[in-house]
């Protein structure tokens, strides 16, 4: 499995890796700058089996549970080590008792998506004709020979079984099960690549998600033991990862559809009032009271030396009065945006994050046309969400952008 994650701001520094969500995890190894770690439930998986099957098949199960541990890692690392060909940051490698989850910050393009989800299964392929190169030529009996003698016990695996079998069955497993066509597993992630090469993201992230989430119900009564026969617990959690995660990946690919393409310029207030280098916080306090605005561009001189905010604004009056200057409690750290530039971009900044403003302006040297707040960032996007849901109500399913 490989997971994008949009939670690092473009403009924040990465934290020290080590830092981030990790309290649930210990780091076991680092490849290619990829930490990778075993989630806690794993080691309480490990613990679990090495503790109930003491002294006799316990320790072996154990071995096996590494010796498939270490194919599903080798499996995230195709994942990763292609996507930091295609120039993405992989975050880390969590190892979970259901799989391991390669998270890859931001989302690829859909051409890279496509290679990147293959690449993890194709591992497996590599694996398994090894362990079949190697049975082939180095044991009495081919693969194709064990797997048949597995089948006619009843896909019985005793404690007799070889673990060069079990491991063969697993890569094969992991190849067949990873490639369901259920998103946000790789089968998935290479039909939604696909259809979205044709049919653009928002409308392919749809559509594979409602057959992700259709499978997960089906894998879930067959976990149930609804259909089928014979229950597992594990089928029913994987379900049910595959059942958020759909859903989860639909509503973030929502969102960024949402803001996709919108210039700072469209969201901008263009009518907003400024304050003077040399005002009076008594003056900048009538100027709040008049009206809703919150933070004001303070100018000298025709040029913007900094912005005054309400807290700020407030701070100053608390502390040295009405008298005081504006400019001895504003804020000096400004960021200028032209027109054209994303509005995602500043969404996604540490500016609005501490939920200061952009200022717009044609060029550098240029006059200000305008400000974008994170409220009304918020409220243009919101409108631009209605008038969406609009033309689709209009037009039946077909999304024009
Ligand atoms: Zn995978």
């Amino acid at each position: 499995m490989s997971l994008p994650v949009n939670t690092s701001p473009k403009n924040n520094n990465h934290p020290e890796e080590g830092d981030t969500n990790n309290s649930w995890s210990v780091r076991i190894a680092k490849v290619s700058g990829i930490p990778i770690r075993l989630h806690f439930t794993f080691i309480l998986l490990l613990a679990f089996i090495g503790i109930s099957g003491w002294g006799s098949t316990g320790l072996a199960q154990v071995g096996l549970l590494i010796g498939v541990f270490t194919c599903v890692v080798l499996h995230e690392l195709g994942h990763s080590l292609v996507a930091q060909r295609y120039g993405y940051v992989v975050r880390d490698i969590v190892l979970y008792p259901i799989g391991g989850v390669a998270s890859i910050e931001q989302t690829p393009r859909p051409r890279h998506e496509l290679w990147i989800a293959v690449a993890g299964p194709a591992v497996n392929v590599v694996i398994a004709a090894l362990i079949a190169l190697y049975m082939q030529f180095f044991t009495p009996d081919s693969a194709w020979e064990r797997l048949q003698a597995l089948t006619q016990q009843g896909r019985a695996v005793t404690t007799g079984t070889p673990i060069e079998t079990l491991l063969l069955v697993s890569n094969i497993s992991l190849v067949l099960f990873n490639m369901l066509p259920a998103f946000p597993m790789d089968g998935g992630r290479v039909l939604r690549a696909v259809l979205a090469i044709k049919i653009g993201r928002a409308k392919a992230t749809r559509i594979a998600a409602g057959i992700g989430q259709f499978i997960a119900l089906l894998l879930g009564l067959v976990g149930l033991g609804i259909l089928g026969n014979g229950a597992s617990p594990m089928l029913v959690i994987i379900a049910l990862f595959v059942y958020f995660g759909a859903g989860q990946e639909r509503a973030a690919e929502e969102s960024r559809d949402v803001m996709a393409d919108a210039p700072v310029g469209e969201a901008m207030m263009r009518d907003f009032a400024t304050l003077a280098h040399g005002d009076t916080l008594k003056h900048a306090a009538d100027v709040l009271l008049a009206g809703s605005q919150q933070d004001f561009p303070v100018v000298a001189g025709g040029e913007v030396v900094g912005i005054l905010s309400r807290t700020q604004l407030l701070r100053g009056l608390a502390r040295d009065g009405d008298s005081a200057y504006v400019a001895t409690f504003m804020d000096r750290d400004i960021t200028f945006a032209t027109p054209n530039e994303p509005l995602e971009d500043y969404l996604l900044s540490s500016h609005a994050l501490r939920r200061a403003p952009v200022l717009v302006r044609e060029n550098a040297n240029g006059e200000l046309l305008g400000m974008v707040t994170l409220e009304n960032a918020m409220e243009f996007l919101t409108l631009r969400q209605i008038a969406r849901l609009r033309e689709d109500s209009d037009s039946g399913d077909d999304r024009k952008r």
